[in-house]
Parts: structure tokens; sequence; C-alpha cells
């Protein structure tokens, strides 16, 4: 029972009787007596016992224990999207007068929370490169937490977790990662030595497009404190959005197996094609983060941005990207589908300079065949190769 494949077919399922977790529905849960009644309120507080549905269920519960198996750490509280799973971390660990610093590749919602929200409340932030050999620079008295999302969105730079950690525990500074690229499968944050792991499952975990879920999965010195954020802000998730999470765990490692092997052979065609520039892609050989990613990740993903060549028009390319027969436009990913958007360079400024001059599009390649997908792309590229000299410096 070692390997993921055969864990993640067991994980999170009854003892006995049904093959999977029922759906239960519920918020009145009925005790025998009084005296029962006080005692689950009493055990509620150390414990995870039945007592009323925003406290979870039996369906609830075994995602959680699936995921903090996956994860590898104390527990996991499920929350209505990866975002809110994040907002309530930075709430759990942080108050007025602290600071938290973040890496400049973050989920750009993560940006605007910390803006607005949490600057009304007296919290702090600030950013730093993921290749800043001396970030620890950035580090204040007051800072309290390292929000790490490795590998960053949009450009994968892939921080080195171990190294961090060193630099963090002493200080009591807690070190707190976004694993949604590694989905608990390809990448482990808690093993690296992060407290805290936050997952969107609306991405692989679900990996349907058809359900929103957050979770945080932590070490038991901070894991208290996301359980009490989720009790005090009322959050919580239905039976039937963790089902269909706790079903599409079952075809995870499968699933993350095939986007990463189509991933790379697509990323490692695109290469080789004049209008790409830069393809960007951790398990491709030549990025910078490959070094890292072969020590730390277990696996690839989906993901790839390619920069295409900085002389082409972006008018041609979004016009050609329009045309495109399998790629749908549109936001997430993880799902089984193929997908592309642009990637806005204003928002992917690393130390105040734009990495990339051409124009970056984000490319998430499902589980169709890749003879197709790069059929697909293959018709864009054309579209650009037969623009006149005039029209590609225009
Ligand atoms: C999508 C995403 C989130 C947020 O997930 P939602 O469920 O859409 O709120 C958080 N982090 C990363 C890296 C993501 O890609």
């Amino acid at each position: 029972m070692s390997t993921r494949s055969t864990r993640l077919a067991r994980m999170g399922r009854p003892a006995s009787g049904w093959a999977n977790t029922p759906i239960v529905k519920g918020s009145t849960y009925l005790f025998d007596s009084l005296e029962h009644w006080r005692d689950a309120r009493r055990l509620r507080d150390t414990q995870r016992v039945l007592s009323y549905g925003a406290r979870g269920n039996e369906t609830l519960h075994a995602l959680e224990d699936a995921l903090t198996e996956l994860e590898g750490g104390f527990r996991s509280q499920l929350f209505p999207t990866g975002l809110a799973a994040i907002a309530a971390t930075l709430l759990a660990c942080l108050k007025a007068g602290d600071h938290v610093l973040i890496t400049e590749g973050v989920y750009e919602p993560v940006k605007r929370l910390c803006a607005t929200q949490l600057a009304n409340y007296g919290i702090s932030h600030s950013y730093f490169s993921a290749r800043d050999p001396h970030w620890e620079r950035h580090l204040r008295p007051e800072t309290r937490m390292v929000y790490a999302e490795s590998p960053g969105s949009l450009l994968y730079d892939m921080l080195d977790l171990p190294a961090m950690a060193r630099v963090c525990r002493p200080r009591g500074i807690v070190l707190c990662a976004d694993n949604t690229w590694g989905s608990g499968l390809a990448y482990q944050p808690l093993a690296l030595g992060c407290d805290i792991s936050v997952v969107a499952a609306t991405k692989y975990l679900g990996g349907h497009s058809d359900v929103m879920m957050g979770a945080v999965t932590a070490s038991q010195a901070y894991f208290e404190a996301i359980e009490n954020v989720s009790i005090n802000l009322g959050q919580t998730v239905s039976a039937d959005d963790a089902f269909l999470v706790l079903r599409g765990l079952r075809t995870l490692d499968l699933r993350m197996q095939r986007h990463a092997q189509s991933a790379l052979e697509i990323a490692r065609w695109l290469a080789g094609q004049p209008a790409v520039k830069t393809v960007f892609h951790p398990a491709l050989p030549g990025d910078p983060n490959h070094d890292l990613w072969r020590r730390d990740a277990q696996g690839g993903n989906g993901l790839l941005t390619i920069e295409f060549d900085p002389g082409l028009p972006g008018a041609a390319i979004e016009a050609a990207i329009d045309r495109l027969q399998l790629f749908g436009i549109g936001s997430s990913w993880g799902g089984y589908e193929s997908l592309v958007l642009p990637v806005d360079p204003a928002r992917t400024r690393y130390a105040g300079q734009a990495v990339a001059p051409g124009y970056l599009l984000r490319l998430h390649i499902g589980l169709e065949d890749p003879a197709d997908l790069t059929h697909d792309l293959d018709t864009l590229l054309k579209a650009l190769s037969t623009l006149s000299p005039q029209q590609a410096i225009a």
C-alpha cells in the first residue's frame, strides 16, 4: 500500500460497507440525551465529533482525511474556494501590526486580498522575487509569515522551500505554500519544511471543471487557528461538492501523469517553433527551474506558458488564438480540457521589470490526444508565420 496510486484508491473510504463514501446532508444532529449533547460540545473543541452541520459530516470528514494523507499534515480543513482557504490561512496566522512576505509570482487575487482587506486590518505585506538569492533581507522584525507559491502562477518559478524553512523556523515565522500546482501529488510542501499547505481543489483534485473548493492542511501547531477561522466565519462546503472532489481523487494520479506527459511533449515541440521565443515549464530541460523541479517535485502537470517572438504584433496573435478549435478561452485549469489565457505582463513583474517583452500565453494541456492539440497549435503558429515582414513589425 505504499505507492500513491494504491493509496489514492483507498483513502477517505468507509471502513466497511459502501465502497464510496455516501453524501451526507444535514444541519441538525440529534443526541439521545442532554449528557451526550454536552459531551459532544465539550469534545468538539479538541476533537472531530459530529455536532452540527457547519462543523462537518461524514462526507466532509472523509475528504479531509484523504487530503491530510495526501499532503502529509496533522489535519485538513475544507473551504468553499481556493481563495477562501488562502484568506482563512492569512487571517488565522496574522494580526494587526504583523507583516507577511509574499512571492511575486503569487496567484493574482492574493495581491488584491492583501492590498485591500488585510491592509484594513493593519496587516502589511511586501513581495520578493523567487530569483533573489538574498531574499531574507526582505524579512522585517514584524514578519510573521512567508507566503510562498511554488511553482508560482504563470511562470512557474520554484522556491528552495527547505532552505527557506531553515531561515523561517528559528525566527518563529510560519512558512505557508500554495500547493495548487502540485495538488498533493507532484509536490509536497509540508515534507519540504512548510507549516501549512493550501490547495485549490477546484483545479486537479476536482479535475472535471465542475466544482469549487479549497483546502488547508497544516501541522499540529497551526491547525487549531485555521479551524477557528472556519468556525468563526461560518465557512463550510456542501457534501455534494466534497463527494465530487473525493471522486476526482480516485483518478488524480492517472490524470496528472497524462497532463504532465502531454504538456512536456507539447512544450518540447513549442520550444522548436520559430514564432515561440520562450517556453516556461519546469519539467522541460533548460527551464531555469528544472534543477529544483528534479530535486523537489515528483511529477509535472499540464501547465505551460509561452512567450511569442516579441516582433509579432499582439493583435495578430489574438486573432489566431480566437481561431483555436480545441483550446477553450477561460479562467482556471486542472480540469480534463485544454485552455488558453493571455498573461497580463503588468501582473508578472519581477523586481519592477517586465519578465518577457513578447506576448505571453498560458496553456493548460488537457486529456485530449496531444497530437490533436499540437495540430491545433500548429494552425495558430502557421497563421503567424504568413504575416508579411511589415505586418510582423507593425
Ligand atoms: C485557482 C487558484 C487558486 C484559487 O482557487 P479558487 O478555487 O478559484 O478560488 C489559488 N491558487 C492558485 C495557484 C490557483 O491557481
